[in-house]
């Protein structure tokens, strides 16, 4: 449920309802919203929950308190209506920009890193991806440089200002990862496991979490859900592809869930063509297609001899086939920047409030 403050309430009011909250064994987690504080009431609450509604709403400086039947709160629309902001060096993810993520799957070599963040950058990006660390589904496949490789996006950072987002798979990776990522990333393997998210809930770094092939929305959303509430706010989302029953592409990009996700959630949403589709030329297009559908950025990953590169060769843009795609999403986005606006004018998103329980 949420304890939606009046205007007027006090600070001493805010915080007697924060500890009336803890007192009941729950966690407030308040919002500073442009006209009023909503105080999201979070854990167990099972069967005390009329009872609790109608206790707080008495209390001083409540305006109204509303149950909540998602089971997502924090990263909620009804909690915090407008969109996240992430910044991070120069880039600003979620401000109705378009952000472009692109490099190499995996960093292979400093050489070929560095050919690639220059071009990248020189093509319109905004963050420097490169897997250190590599998910892969043999045992026997290349699984990254580990630690040289982070070493290498961090001059990288240095060459082109750049900030560099790299995947972490596990708990006892974060610290190193940590120290030279600017963005940390969930890979769609990971996307559940629930320990690693608490962990990156705990830092301070922003986190891009990408969703589980096999996962729904609301299940993405729940796992966005445990880095919040760890303490994060600073989550994006990927939609990376789905597995489905066609076989022809790697995976199914859900396009719908982009816009889906804008209306359930504040936070950003990316795409990424090149796991969603597992081809190269089908990118620029499904790039497009994101794009066209709202989503605030675009991963992509770029090699400068795809057909060498050791993981994913066959979805690899070279360097000029990167610039052409930001050919082809600049204006694009362009187009559609008012569509959120759109899609909230049609009803998307619930009204703040509800049917709550009102004192007045
Ligand atoms: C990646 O982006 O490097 C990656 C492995 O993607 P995913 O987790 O979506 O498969
Ligand atoms: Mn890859």
């Amino acid at each position: 449920m949420f304890v939606v403050m009046a205007s007027t309430a006090t600070e001493a009011e805010i915080l007697g309802v924060k500890s009336q909250i803890l007192d009941e064994g729950l966690t407030p987690f308040d919002h500073v919203g442009l006209e009023r504080v909503v105080i999201a009431v979070v854990g167990e609450v099972g069967a005390r929950k009329p009872h609790l509604m109608g206790m707080l709403a008495q209390l001083a400086g409540v305006e109204s308190v509303t149950p909540i039947s998602r089971p997502f709160k924090l990263t909620s629309r009804e909690f915090h209506p407008e969109d996240t902001v992430i910044r991070v060096l120069d880039a600003v993810i979620g401000d109705g920009g378009l952000t472009m993520m692109a490099g190499p799957c995996a960093v292979e070599s400093r050489d070929q890193l560095m050919e690639t963040a220059a071009a990248v950058k020189a093509a319109g990006a905004t963050v420097l991806r490169g897997g250190a660390f590599k998910p892969r589904t043999s045992p026997y496949s290349f699984q990254g440089l580990g630690v040289e490789a982070l070493r290498y996006l961090a001059e990288a950072r240095e060459e082109t200002g750049l900030p560099i987002i790299t995947e972490v798979m596990e708990a006892n990776q974060l610290d190193i990862v940590a120290e030279y990522a600017d963005i940390l990333q969930i890979g769609a393997r990971n996307m559940q496991n629930y320990s690693l998210l608490n962990s990156v809930g705990r830092m301070s770094k922003p986190v891009m979490l990408k969703r589980g092939f096999g996962a729904t929305i609301e299940e993405l959303l729940m796992a966005a859900e445990y880095i919040v509430s760890s303490g994060n706010p600073n989550v994006m989302l990927c939609e990376r592809g789905i597995r489905t029953f066609e076989t022809y592409t790697r995976n199914t990009m859900d396009l719908s869930a982009v816009p889906v996700l804008h209306s359930l959630t504040h936070l950003p949403v990316l795409v990424d063509p090149s796991h969603a589709t597992g081809k190269r030329w089908l990118v620029k297009p499904l790039a497009v297609g994101g794009v066209a559908v709202g989503a605030d950025g675009v991963m992509v990953e770029v090699h400068p001899t795809p057909d060498q590169a050791l993981s994913d060769a066959e979805q690899q843009l070279d360097l000029p086939m990167f610039e052409d795609l930001m050919a082809a999403v600049v204006p694009i986005h362009e187009h559609v920047r008012g569509l959120h606006g759109d899609l909230r004018a049609w009803g998307s998103v619930p009204a703040a409030g509800g049917s709550g329980l009102s004192k007045h």
